[in-house]
């Protein structure tokens, strides 16, 4: 079952195209990551799916239907940090948030804030809180009425490592207890640390989508050689198993699923085809390989931030 369904979504500003015809569902229970570099979409469809923003074309379905108030009811979400006042204690923010949202009632604010781990600290000034905890009271909002679906942009963005681990922590926290998680990131290293799924944006269009152990595997790279490499790339075209194979800098560079080759057998193979290799070797294709060639994004724009 899918909490939410977007259908051929498509949106430019004047002549940039923001997003192109992105498809893609989420299921209902998941961690899902929108994952790209900056200026990919990932905010462009956020505020579409929030009514923030009208998609030029395309529709999105929640629960299985067109936005009503019923169902946005049972949708929290976190687009920008949310503008608590400094001199206030954290429960008077949330008062506010609450009088504002008109979501839950007053025991809900106690309830969320045991749930974010503020709750020792709920008489205490804004002003005092780490950035970490500040980014913990703005998800203890967006709580506020119990909403099944969250809907994060870029919710450990600026924090510090430590900071990082708390909402990563309460993230998958959440999700155990039954909220579906929708979050935007540009860190490949956090969607495949806190998330079950993934949609890959690359320049407005979806790129690939699914789950994040299945799109970002790793995979086996034979690297080979032979006498005539164009006989053996031919060759190898029937080879069982084999998901894709490329000629580069004077290499046969053959693919497989994660642990489904086999030198041996490969070897084998060639020399029953009459083809004597010069060399062969097998590599473990790296994560981050296998997300650059999704994107064609060579600049490392995800993986500079390596975090915890
Ligand atoms: P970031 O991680 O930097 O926030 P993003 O993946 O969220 O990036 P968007 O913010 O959705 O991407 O931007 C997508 C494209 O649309 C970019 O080229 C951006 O410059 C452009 N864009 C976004 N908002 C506007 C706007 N209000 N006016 C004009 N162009 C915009």
């Amino acid at each position: 079952m899918s909490v939410l369904s977007i259908q051929s979504v498509s949106k430019s500003y004047g002549n940039i195209q923001a997003l192109n015809q992105v498809s893609f569902d989420v299921p209902e229970g998941s961690v899902f990551g929108i994952l790209g570099p900056n200026g990919s979409g990932k905010t462009t469809l956020l505020s579409i799916i929030l009514d923030v923003l009208h998609a030029d074309t395309g529709q999105f379905l929640w629960f299985g239907k067109e936005g009503s108030p019923d169902q946005r009811k049972k949708i929290g979400s976190l687009l920008e940090t949310p503008n608590f006042y400094h001199y206030l204690t954290a429960v008077n923010n949330l008062k506010i948030t609450q009088a504002i949202s008109k979501r839950g009632d007053l025991n809900a604010i106690d309830e969320v804030l045991h749930t974010v781990n503020l709750h020792e600290r709920k008489d205490s000034r804004f002003s005092s809180y780490s950035l970490g905890m500040k980014q913990r009271l703005a998800i203890a909002g967006a709580l506020l009425g119990s909403p099944k679906v969250l809907v994060l942009d870029e919710p450990t963005n600026g924090l510090d490592p430590v900071g990082i681990a708390e909402i990563r922590n309460l993230i998958q926290e959440l999700n155990r207890k039954g909220h579906t998680i929708i979050m935007a990131s540009h860190l490949l290293d956090e969607v495949e640390k806190v998330c079950t799924h993934v949609a890959i944006l690359n320049k407005g269009k979806l790129i690939t989508t699914g789950k994040v152990d299945e799109v970002l595997t790793d995979e086996d790279m034979l690297e080979m050689s032979a006498p005539d490499n164009d006989i053996l790339m031919q060759s190898l075209q029937n080879y069982p198993g084999l998901t894709s194979v490329k000629l580069e800098g004077g290499f046969v560079y053959a693919y497989f699923g994660k642990g489904l080759s086999s030198t041996a057998e490969i070897n084998a193979f060639c020399f029953s085809k009459g083809i004597t290799l010069s060399h062969l070797l097998l590599k473990k294709k790296r994560l981050e390989a296998r997300f650059f060639e999704l994107t064609g994004n060579e600049s490392g724009d995800f993986s500079k931030r390596k975090t915890n």
